[in-house]
């Protein structure tokens, strides 16, 4: 099987020196075992690293085995600093646990290269994350309602509030309930709706970032209820 483009999300040791690689293709999920890529001299060595864009054929079997395979992205930039390559991996945990088979892979794997591109290339990699977290929610099936109260439909005295998933007047708001004013929702608007091949990313302020940050982690408990690992190092790097 020639597969042209591939991500390598992650790969666990599988028995003395080989490796078993957890892809997404424009197909969708796919694993892969890499016999002997552990021994310094292999070929595929350098293959098995995450975060890593890679094009490669594999025999036919139902467990396919890699025959061989080269990069075509490595994406220094971000390998180079802990942070970058944190939030990467936070974006390739979500895509390797949330995105079920039955979705537009091709749509998604070019919007990867996008973001790892970008990323790459020195743009803001926090908020680069956070729209891609917004669009995914969309893409996996919980699109966020950023047009009127989703109970009476008013268009005017909005704020956000998380378990509606998006704007609520402040009548039907529960009073106990938390919500976020424009000032803060106009960002995830902005970010849900950005075509970033067209559109500048917006600056926003730490202390903004520190509740943008937590209104995305309570929408992915709500809805997708999954938590990542690098989550957790994020929060031990940049303190929320
Ligand atoms: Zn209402």
């Amino acid at each position: 099987m020639e597969i042209n483009k591939a991500f390598v999300l992650n790969s666990i040791d599988y028995k003395e020196s080989s490796k078993i690689l957890y892809l997404y293709t424009e197909k969708g999920h796919l694993s892969v075992i890499a016999h002997g890529v552990k021994k310094m001299n292999s070929i595929n060595r350098f293959l098995s690293q995450n975060g890593t864009l890679v094009k490669l054929s594999t025999t036919n079997s139902k467990f396919p085995s890699l025959k061989e395979g080269e990069i075509i992205d490595e994406y220094e930039n971000i390998k180079k600093n802990v942070d970058t390559y944190t939030y990467m991996n936070h974006i390739m945990e979500l895509v390797r646990n949330v995105i079920s088979e039955d979705l537009n892979h091709v749509k998604m794997f070019g919007f990867l290269e996008k973001i790892f591109r970008k990323i790459n290339s020195g743009d803001d990699y926090e908020v680069v994350t956070f729209s891609f977290e917004l669009k995914l929610l969309h893409f996996i099936g919980y699109g966020l309602n950023f047009k009127e109260c989703n109970i009476c439909g008013n268009s005017n005295d909005l704020v956000f509030n998380v378990s509606n998933g998006g704007l609520i007047c402040k009548e039907h708001l529960n009073y106990n309930d938390l919500s976020y004013d424009v000032d803060i929702y106009n960002y995830l608007k902005f970010l849900y709706y950005i075509d970033l091949d067209k559109h500048d990313l917006p600056e926003i302020t730490n202390p903004e970032r520190v509740i943008i940050r937590n209104i995305i982690d309570m929408l992915f408990d709500e809805f997708v209820s999954f938590k990542t690992k690098s989550r957790k190092i994020i929060k031990q790097i940049k303190k929320y």
